[in-house]
């Protein structure tokens, strides 16, 4: 089957998701109605697109891929404030702010935005519960990945063996150039210099984050790309006043 131009990456390539109880796509920038510079599938209201564009691409995307389930999202704040939609009331789809949801409700599909920032889904594989977060820069200091993870364990039957993790295209170190100063608040092992350069590397941060908590690689899967490489993703980095792209994940 040909692939839907409107998906960069999905649970439908992945060995390590396969056979799950979950869907996941990472959406392209292609196949939407937003305008230059957020063409064309901009899924995101706060970014100066017009918001007529942005709802009907989402609706696009809800009724090709998941069109039995109610979209959720959150407004994001490079916070480390966990949502868990269990009774959550919602407006349209929207929670509230934060920059993590946990869901175990096959109504719902739930959706992270980005563009550079990584986006993460983490499962639990027996239990049936994952969860979607938002980590840049500030979201990985924050530690919001290992409280996601802890705010997982809290619930019945749930185990650490159990866990999947997806991590999708972010920018990465070839691009991902911070000042001197900001730099020398990082482990140095996390910091590429480069003459005047400093990169940073948020993929191997993450990488030992998720083993500090006995997630092991062949539990996880990290995507190769870079966001601000790759011309079919939106990059803050590259563009500034760009759209978002999506991870959505649902219950089977
Ligand atoms: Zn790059």
């Amino acid at each position: 089957m040909e692939k839907n131009k409107s998906i960069f990456y999905s649970d439908k390539e992945s060995s390590l998701f396969a056979e799950k109880n979950i869907c996941f796509i990472l959406t392209s920038r292609y196949g939407g109605l937003s305008q230059s510079p957020y063409d064309s599938l901009n899924l995101a209201y706060h970014t100066g697109d017009d918001p007529n564009a942005v709802s009907q691409n989402r609706k696009l995307i809800n009724q090709i891929f998941f069109p039995t389930k109610k979209l959720l999202w959150l407004d994001q704040t490079h916070s480390d404030d966990i949502l868990d939609i269990q009774n959550k009331p919602y407006i349209n789809g929207f929670i509230s702010q934060g920059d993590a949801l946990i869901c175990e409700d096959k109504k719902f599909a739930a959706m992270i935005l980005v563009a550079d920032c990584n986006p993460i889904l983490i499962y639990e594989s027996k239990a049936q519960i994952f969860a979607l977060i938002h980590a840049g820069r500030v979201g990985i200091q924050k530690s919001i990945l290992t409280k996601t993870i802890q705010n997982i364990l809290k619930k019945p039957q749930t185990k650490i063996e159990n866990f999947l993790v997806f991590i999708g295209a972010s920018i990465r170190k070839c691009c991902y150039e911070i000042s001197k100063d900001l730099s020398e608040s990082f482990p140095q092992k996390y910091i590429l210099k480069n003459n005047s350069s400093h990169k940073l590397d948020m993929i191997a941060m993450l990488q030992d984050e998720l083993l500090k908590n006995n997630i092991h690689p062949n539990q996880t899967q990290i995507l190769p790309n870079c966001s601000c490489c790759q011309k079919e993703l939106f990059s803050y980095r590259r563009d500034n006043i760009t759209g978002r792209f999506a991870l959505i994940a649902w219950l089977k």
